[in-house]
This record gives C-alpha cells, structure tokens and sequence, in this order.
C-alpha cells in the first residue's frame, strides 16, 4: 500500500535521530524544554506534505446540493471558527496555553468486556472512550468512530491517548455488521484502526467523500455506503439508518471540507437512537426530535468545546438543551476522556453535565470505558468513575 505523508515523515525522523552521532545531551535537553512546539512544528508539516500527496478526496467534486463553491457546508452556513478567532491565538494556545490543562495523572479505570461474547437479545452500548463505541442493536452489532491507534493526530507522537484508554485493541472485537463513520478528523477516523479491522466489517455506511479512505484500504465497492444528508439505510434487521445534518466541519489536512460531516438517527425495533458526532449547537436538535422522536438515547458530543469553536462544539449546557430538543429519555455524552483537543481538564465535561442533569432533570448515563450498558434499562446512577482518576 502506498505510504501516507504522516508514515513517510515518521520514517524520516527516526532516520535522522538513529544516524545522527553528533546528538549531543545539549540538543537533547533543548528538543525536550521545546517538545510541544516541535509537535506542532512537525504536525503542520505532515499535514502540508499529507495534503499535497495523498489528496485523492480533494479532487472529486460532489453532485449534492450541500457542496458549493468547491466544499460542502453547513446548512446555516456557518463556519469553523467563531468570529474573533486569530491564527495567531490559535498558534499561542497551542504551544503554551496547551501545556497547563490538567490532563490524568493516573490510568483511567476501564472494564475489560468479552465483546465476542454479548447476549446477542440485548441492545447494549459499550463506550471506548472519546466517540468511540459499540451499539449491540437487535441483533446487530454496529460500531461506531473507532479509534485505538493511542493518538489522534497524523503523527503518532502528538495528541496521545490517555494511559489505561488502550485496554480495547482490534483482536477484542467481533465481526462488525455495520462500521459507522461521522467525519474523516483524526480522532474519528483512525485508518490504521479501520486497516487493522477491515477482515472483521461486513458493511460501511459513511458520509460522502469517506468512501475513498475505504477504497484506498481495499475495502469492496458493496460493502460501502456513501451517502448525504438525510439519506436512508435499511440494515438487515429493517431497522432504520438516516444521515441527519450536523453543524461541524472535516478535513485531515490544509483542503478543508472535501469530505461531508454527519449525525445519525437510528430507529431501530425497541429504541431511537440520536448519534451526534461532533456539532455545534442549534435549531436542528429540535427539529430531529419533532421528526423522529421522541428519542430513547442520545450519544452526544460533551467535550473538547471552546468559544472560538462554538460553532462545531456544544458547550455542556448546550448538550442538555440538546438532549431536551430531541425529548430523550437518557442522554450517554461522549468526546472526552482519552484525548486533550481544546483548553479544558480533562474532567470538567463529565462533572459540568453530571451537574446540570441532576439540575434539570435530565437523565444523564456516564459508564466506565468498556462497560456495557443495558438499553432498555440505563443505569442513571452510575459511579462518579472520574473522580477516582488521581
Ligand atoms: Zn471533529
């Protein structure tokens, strides 16, 4: 298979630090103090290098009405960054505002399931930390953004895994009915996850444009889904798969939106389901639940949110407003607790909406990595497993 640019860097770095005699204790010292700014220096390069040679999905263009102008776009036309955003901030936060969020210090507890072993009756999810997770749904088992390869970036030195979020490897996992992806950014879609499983999935379903990642991996034709906004799956069982608008953005490197973002509703025999991806908040929400609600479970984007992001981040308080659009009986939030991506402890979105469910009345469901929770019954008091992470 052909090298992506972020592989070709990383065998170049080693080259050079393996064959240079002359890397005295003083550079060393010096690459240490300056760590972070030559992960952003070194990610950004990937990124251009990755841009300018493995672009397939760049030179497509899309007949749907939501790509324009050479992009798609969200339905309200807004935008990545908030207004106010400078580029110069963006580089300050990275490089030294980044160094002083609190991350763990110690593993994340996890519970290790025999996956290959579910009650094949039960509807269960089963969460891998960040917006990775496993939904056991009448009978089928449909995965959803899995990311194992312990970083979130196109260098595996940079946006590292937590320690202890790496209990769940490939070889756990069943045969997958249906691989769902939401958006191609690193922390959703980790190709060398997708590779590593490719011979366990039975079926892709994935916004427009994510397709070719596949089909670069050697995935079939007939296995792949690409499908727009508000399109409709039928799975196997008949349940029901609609690709819902959400309001975010993709792209892994400098071309920006050359691939669609998605939510997914899904209604299946006993539940529906609302998937959020990653989105920022509005009108929407309220709209999916007048449609296809009310809901049974929302699986909601609560975390890595800024105010200079507002527009592709829900803010906590935005979540429970959103678990109020959709009128569900249980809100799971997800997007936290493997990777650092905004200015945020680690922590703060899982005790912001433990707080505000317990305030306004919202059934908000917080299991350990690797638990599987019962559907039909949720457990809305599950242990505050954060605050045992020193
Ligand atoms: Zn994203």
């Amino acid at each position: 298979m052909r090298l992506r640019g972020e592989d070709r860097l990383s065998f170049v770095l080693v080259f050079l630090i393996r064959n240079n005699d002359g890397f005295t204790t003083d550079m060393m010292m010096h690459l240490k103090r300056n760590f972070k700014f030559y992960c952003f220096l070194i990610t950004s390069i990937a990124m251009i290098n990755f841009a300018l040679i493995s672009n397939e999905v760049t030179k497509k263009r899309w007949d749907s009405p939501n790509y324009k102008d050479g992009a798609f776009h969200n339905l309200d036309g807004s935008k990545t960054m908030a207004e106010g955003a400078s580029l110069l901030g963006i580089v300050y936060d990275y490089l030294i505002s980044r160094q002083f969020v609190r991350e763990p210090s110690g593993p994340i507890p996890t519970i290790k399931t025999n996956l290959k072993n579910l009650p094949k009756d039960k509807d269960l999810y089963v969460w891998f930390g960040h917006s990775s997770f496993l939904l056991q749904l009448n009978g089928q088992t449909i995965l959803i953004d899995p990311a194992f390869s312990g970083y979130a970036s196109p260098v595996s030195f940079s946006n590292l895994a937590y320690p202890g979020t790496d209990v769940y490897a490939v070889d756990d996992f069943p045969d997958i009915d249906y691989l769902l992806i939401t958006h191609d950014h690193y922390d959703h879609l980790d190709l060398k996850t997708i590779s590593k499983l490719k011979d366990k999935i039975r079926n892709v379903v994935v916004p427009l444009g994510i397709g070719d990642y596949f089909r670069e991996l050697g995935f079939t034709e007939s296995v792949i889904s690409e499908k727009d906004w508000f399109d409709e799956v039928i799975l196997a069982n008949d349940d029901k798969l609609i690709l819902t608008p959400t309001k975010h953005s993709s792209g892994r490197s400098i071309f920006q939106n050359q691939t669609l973002w998605t939510s997914y509703v899904i209604l299946s025999e006993k539940l529906k389901i609302y998937i959020s991806g990653d989105g920022g908040y509005g009108p929407h929400f309220s709209e999916y639940g007048k449609k296809y609600g009310p809901f049974t479970i929302a699986i909601l984007e609560n975390g890595q949110y800024r105010k200079i992001w507002k527009n592709v981040h829900s803010f906590p308080e935005e979540v429970i407003q959103t678990a109020k659009d959709l009128q569900t009986q249980y809100l799971i939030p997800v997007h936290s607790s493997k990777f650092t991506m905004a200015l945020h402890e680690w922590d703060e979105p899982l005790k912001r909406i433990h707080s505000l469910g317990i305030h306004q009345n919202i059934n908000v469901v917080t299991p350990m990595i690797g638990e599987a929770l019962d559907l039909s019954h949720p457990e809305t008091q599950c242990p505050k497993w954060w605050e045992k992470v020193k």
